[in-house]
């Protein structure tokens, strides 16, 4: 019989004879995930922030006022800049108005002129996060609503109780209030590494919130609020690159396109003489609709195979295997990117 079998983050102790197939909770099977966030574009985030994440060879996601782009010398090539390390320019709106008391109108040009401005100068940036300004919002049906209908696929509230289970979103609207952990100048790095230690053991997302970074003794002083020093950032990311088998750093973008395609995808296996075929489909139409094939973050996912594989092809095309064991198989693939052919010579 090669009867397809539906798998999907399956539980492996109590179905072991039947799964041949999984997709992980995060990218190459890591436990977590955690996302450093840094609101309204304060002085010391581009000189200060953007270099240290280059060096740690980390991302993060950026949420500026684009007035705030505006009002410095260097302007736009900054973020240019920023985005062409691999971080993500999400929106946090033109000005930073509680965006429950705008009238349609001036909502529509809050939220839909930063985008506009971002995509044009910063093309390959897709504006899909949106973070509250003071957390207005999160809470709010109609901002939801409006978000979801302009294609942003989450949003970040701010500080407050965070469920780090994998199961953190019950309900699709779940992802436009996502909590975070707010940084500043009292924060200890103790705090900083018990919050990441908490979310390894849940397993679901982490997303820091921080303002002004400051150096003033020795290269840059950003004096407006929340200042969390950029010796003490250094540390923080520190303890993520030693934690990094287990913590996924990476974009809120990134992290919140994962979890929803890995939520509503379908991975059906069919093993034949020689070879494995896969198909990986997102299955629910309401996501189809709203985030565009070329949006689509690779999915880690494992087969469940006592043989060794020489290749794997996505689309004709040959993709990476990541890890191959006496058990399983691990690779990435992108959801809807078409048939996956496992071969063995
Ligand atoms: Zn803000």
């Amino acid at each position: 019989m090669n009867a397809f079998v539906y798998a999907q983050s399956i539980n492996m102790s109590e179905e072991k004879f039947q799964v041949r197939g999984e997709i992980c909770h995060w990218d190459y099977n890591k436990k977590a995930a955690v996302v450093l966030t840094f609101d309204d574009w304060t002085p010391g985030q581009y000189p200060l922030v953007v270099p240290t994440l280059k060096q740690f060879k980390m991302v993060a996601t950026f949420f500026p006022l684009t007035s705030n782009i505006e009002k410095t010398d260097i302007g736009w090539k900054a973020a240019q800049a920023t985005a062409k390390n691999g971080n993500e320019l999400g929106n946090h709106t033109l000005t930073h108005p509680d965006i429950t008391k705008l009238t349609d109108e001036t909502l529509e040009k809050e939220v839909m002129e930063p985008v506009s401005q971002i995509e044009k100068i910063v093309p390959n940036n897709a504006v899909i996060s949106f973070a509250y300004p003071y957390g207005a919002g999160a809470d709010d049906q109609h901002s939801i609503e409006f978000l979801r209908s302009k294609g942003f696929v989450g949003a970040r509230s701010v500080w407050g109780m965070s469920d780090y289970s994998y199961n953190f979103a019950k309900e699709d609207e779940d992802y436009y209030k996502i909590h975070c952990y707010g940084m500043n100048e009292s924060t200890k790095n103790s705090q900083f590494n018990a919050e990441v230690e908490s979310v390894i053991k849940g397993g679901g997302l982490l997303t820091f919130l921080y303002h002004s970074v400051d150096d003033d003794l020795n290269s840059y002083h950003d004096s407006w609020y929340a200042q969390v020093k950029l010796d003490s950032l250094k540390e923080q990311l520190r303890f993520l690159k030693k934690h990094q088998d287990e913590v996924w750093v990476t974009t809120f973008g990134n992290a919140i396109l994962y979890h929803r395609e890995a939520n509503c995808a379908k991975l059906r296996v069919q093993e034949r003489d020689g070879f494995i075929e896969a198909k990986l489909t997102i299955t629910n139409l309401e996501f189809r609709d709203l985030v565009p094939q070329t949006l689509m973050v690779p999915l880690t996912i494992k087969i469940y195979t006592d043989k060794k594989w020489s290749s794997v092809e996505q689309n004709g095309m040959s993709i990476p295997i990541d890890k191959q064991t006496d058990t399983y198989v691990q690779f990435r693939a992108i959801p809807n990117g078409g048939e996956i052919v496992l071969k063995q010579n």
